[in-house]
């Protein structure tokens, strides 16, 4: 409970404040990045380099980040989205990590709520045998979770399934265990921590390619040199924090070439569908029959299905190989769970799929293998971080910088212990509210409001300021959402904004297409593009979403 006394309310963002990534400072920034002696440099704009950028400019260290392609452009925007403690790792004994991951879902909760909204996840159970099972397992976990009475576990029979979740077939699972787990946008919480880390100070910048380390100048300074299109950059720095995710080993070799490694990657998958097609209301967690976890999750107007783990060897890329096999196998076992055929693959409507990059257990399966994260400092300094999950980003960050403040020698400042919410998040409880009292103030079409105050939060009224005219012709999505996203949080090409702030691919997939053209021509105006410049990002987006869309092409 203390970290949630911790977190000062009220005393939110708005939109005048210094919360701003602006694609149009990034000359100014990069001028001040070279010009500036920072004590902690980040390599890497996922959900671990966001926290530590965010827990290092709190703490009061001159600090910047450097992203090579957009924030949040890894894994960090291909995760199931649940900011969860992981039940099923108490089966592999995994207390410790079980829990610190399930505490954490309170303080997410706290600091951003509309980015760890609660929902139920459903586990069926075909017996009263089994479902004893489950709640011991559930109970253990709300346990170490310090979970509220409130939100403790349900039970549901029949009878309450079929209200409460009436896709399952009830005649195979007559009972389900329901307890609580949050739904996040995995891309937003790294855009709203790297806000935050901007408010305190920091300087962040995307579509930067760390290619060189130059180790230590003197005993106090480790540089680090980019490359921009057009533009080389040296960055100077006393610490060094590799948060590069699945490309940990690629930093690692670049300042010590005998760096030994560590890592093994999984690719996991997701398939969306329209929620029609498979009525799910809830998060269903099924058990496949090769004895791995599945997550069926509702969002608003979709379902989505995930996530397998296959391990692979390839080198890691922006955007994993999205098999048809492996989008048929969800499709087949979620569907086993509803007693009903599984939708055709070409009715979904999107897939995506990320890398795990995962502390090596050899002779471990992938799944079996630990999410727990794991510090590794460099011959040179550099502090790494590999593995962890997106729910446990604010423990990794504190790990991260205690460890980089061993390796610099000095005294380390701790964090403040009243963090401020981020941006977004300085409201108290659930987005209903804030969602109706949005669309009552702005005369808004129900979705719309709802799907403002899901992505910016409290700041959606801030958004809705900035311009409430719709972009297309359902009205939906609004001309102040793509200002938001270039003025407030970097975006700098349209697929920086189509797909990881406005996550159009995600919860309005039919509409991409019919949208490209005004939110390229809207961003023509802010960022000077020409015709020419507008119609190529309008054909990357186009080729992005073939490529992703590729897999759900049926076969002939
Ligand atoms: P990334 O997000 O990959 O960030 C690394 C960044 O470094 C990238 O943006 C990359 O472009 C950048 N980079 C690389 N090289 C350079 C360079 N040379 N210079 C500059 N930048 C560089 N966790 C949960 O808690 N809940 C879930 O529901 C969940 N589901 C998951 C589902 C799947 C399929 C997968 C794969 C993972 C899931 N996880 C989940 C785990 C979670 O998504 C990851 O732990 C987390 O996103 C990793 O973040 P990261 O910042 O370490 O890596």
């Amino acid at each position: 409970m203390k970290a949630l006394h911790q977190v000062g309310r009220g005393q939110g963002p708005t939109a005048a404040d210094s919360a701003r990534i602006s694609a149009l400072q990034r000359p100014a920034t990069l001028d001040a990045l070279e010009q500036g002696l920072f004590d902690c440099v980040v390599i890497g704009g996922g959900i671990a380099g966001a926290g530590i950028a965010c827990e290092s400019a709190q703490r009061g260290l001159r600090t910047a980040l450097v992203e090579l392609d957009d924030f949040a452009s890894g894994t960090s925007s291909r995760s199931t989205k649940l900011i969860h403690g992981g039940l099923r790792y108490l089966a592999l004994g995994e207390f410790a990590h079980v829990r610190e991951t399930a505490r954490e879902r309170k303080t997410v909760r706290h600091l951003a709520p509309h980015l760890a909204q609660p929902c139920w996840a459903v586990l069926p159970a075909r017996s009263r045998a089994a479902l004893t099972l489950l709640r011991l397992a559930v109970m253990t976990y709300e346990h170490l979770g310090q979970v509220a009475s409130e939100d403790r576990h349900r039970i549901w029979n029949s009878d309450e399934l079929e209200r409460h979740e009436p896709v399952l077939d009830r005649q195979r699972y007559p009972f389900a265990c329901a307890y609580r787990e949050y739904l996040t946008d995995d891309a937003r919480l790294v855009l709203a921590n790297l806000r935050a880390a901007v408010r305190a100070g920091a300087l962040v910048i995307n579509h930067a390619l760390v290619d060189r380390i130059a180790n230590r100048f003197d005993a106090h300074e480790v540089g680090v040199s980019c490359r921009l299109s057009g533009r080389r950059l040296t960055l100077r720095s006393r610490a060094l924090i590799n948060a590069s995710g699945p490309w940990l080993e690629h930093l690692r070799v670049l300042e010590d070439p005998g760096a030994r490694p560590v890592l093994q990657w999984s690719r996991g998958i997701h398939v969306v569908m329209p929620a029609e097609l498979l009525p799910v209301q809830n998060v269903l967690v099924l058990r496949s029959s090769d004895a791995r976890y599945l997550f069926a999750v509702r969002r608003a107007g979709i379902v989505y299905l995930g996530t397998t783990d296959t391990a692979t060897q390839a080198r890691p890329v922006h955007w994993p190989e999205i098999g048809s096999d492996e989008l048929h196998y969800l499709l087949r076992e979620v569907s086993a769970y509803c007693g009903r055929q599984a939708p055709a693959l070409g009715s979904c409507v999107w897939a995506w799929a990320g890398l795990r990059a995962l502390v090596a257990q050899p002779g471990r399966r992938s799944q079996d293998v630990s999410r727990r994260d794991e510090l590794l400092v460099g011959a040179h300094g550099m502090v790494s971080v590999a593995g962890g999950k997106l729910t446990g980003y604010r423990m990794i960050a504190k790990r991260a910088l205690d460890e980089a403040g061993k390796v610099v020698g000095g005294a380390w400042p701790k964090a403040p212990r009243k963090i401020a919410p981020l941006p977004g998040g300085a409201f108290d409880g659930d987005v209903g509210p804030l969602s109706a009292t949005l669309g009552a103030s702005f005369k808004l079409a129900r979705e719309c409001a709802e799907r403002l105050s899901m992505l910016y939060g409290s700041e959606a009224v801030d958004v809705v300021k900035l311009d409430q005219r719709p972009l297309g012709d359902d009205g939906i999505v609004l001309r102040g959402e793509v200002d938001w996203a270039v003025l407030h949080e970097g975006g700098a090409t349209l697929l920086d904004v189509v797909y990881r702030r406005l996550r159009l691919p995600l919860y309005k997939p039919n509409a991409v297409t019919s949208l490209l053209e005004p939110i390229a021509s809207r961003m023509s105006d802010l960022l000077g593009w020409t015709e020419q410049r507008a119609r190529e990002q309008v054909g990357q987006v186009e080729a992005r979403m073939q490529q992703d869309l590729a897999a759900l092409q049926p076969r002939l």
